[in-house]
């Protein structure tokens, strides 16, 4: 990879890069199109880290399906699938992490607690090998992006990063791979997150600029459907990720939810 990365830049080329876990749904594609869009190259990754998941996490049962996301892929096109296995990945171990701050240790990361560094260090890894001029990341994972784009800053990455809005079902529900996990009648309960989040967007245009009257209402929306356990429900600036109080500017209102097992994610602009 990093020799036909290396070829293709020296020709004059740019690099789109959008890296994934796979199984892979409209979300990803979006990304890809979006990449396709903006450099010559497309190049887009299937990996699954395991230096994101925690013990007792989903690492094993997370849903594989490489003939269909190669096909998916072509659909694009995407000019290179990179699928690199552990062995690349991660050789006779990994010594080095790449551990981001404060951004990580709230919302996602108090109850996973290692699961940025495992991402930070991926992303970095991938970065190194495939060297792309812009790389594209979903607004649906909002921390992983924000996180991303401080940790460019930081370490002085050469390269552009480019959020791409949450693709969602007919019904408002985020897509994510992980809804494969979900049973028939929690599929219904999965909606809490984009209902609630739109009602908390209604009530901002209506003019409430409370925050905790926001969350407050959010919760009880949520705790309506059943099976559903809130881990976290969050009014925070869209760069540091610190809580706000009053809704006086655009910020983003985040939340997980466990639905059964399966513990999702999503978040929605408020704008006053
Ligand atoms: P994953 O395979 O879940 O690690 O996701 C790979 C990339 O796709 C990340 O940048 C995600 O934020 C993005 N992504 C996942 N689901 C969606 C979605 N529903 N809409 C937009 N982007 C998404």
């Amino acid at each position: 990879m990093q020799l036909r990365s290396r070829e293709l830049i020296r020709a004059g080329r740019t690099l789109a890069f959008v890296p994934t876990m796979g199984f892979l749904h409209e979300g990803h594609l979006a990304l890809m199109h979006e990449g396709r869009q903006r450099a010559d190259i497309l190049v887009a990754s299937i990996y699954v880290n395991p230096a994101q998941f925690a013990p007792g996490e989903d690492f094993e049962t997370y849903p594989r399906d490489m003939a269909t996301d190669a096909r998916l892929a072509r659909t694009v096109p995407v000019d290179i699938l990179f699928t690199p296995d552990d062995r690349a990945i991660y050789g006779d171990g990994c010594q080095t992490y790449v551990t981001p701050q404060d951004l990580a240790n709230r919302m996602c990361g108090l109850s996973r607690p290692i699961f940025f560094r495992g991402v930070a260090t991926v992303v970095t890894k991938l970065f190194h090998m495939v060297n792309p001029h812009i790389a594209l990341f979903g607004e649906k994972d909002f921390q992983q992006l924000a996180i991303i784009r401080r940790m460019v800053k930081d370490l002085n990455f050469q390269v552009k990063i480019v959020g791409v809005p949450t693709v969602r079902e007919p019904d408002g529900l985020a897509m994510s791979s992980r809804n494969a996990y979900l049973k028939p009648n929690q599929r219904q309960a999965a909606l809490s997150l984009s209902r609630s989040l739109r009602q908390a967007q209604r009530l901002v245009a209506a003019g409430e600029t409370r925050a905790v009257n926001l969350i407050e209402a959010t919760a009880a929306m949520i705790c309506l459907f059943p099976d559903t356990v809130i881990d976290y429900i969050v009014i925070v600036d869209t760069e540091t990720l610190e809580d706000v109080d009053v809704i006086d500017r655009p910020v983003r209102m985040a939340m997980a939810v466990k639905v059964g097992t399966t513990r999702l994610i999503d978040n929605m602009p408020l704008t006053p």
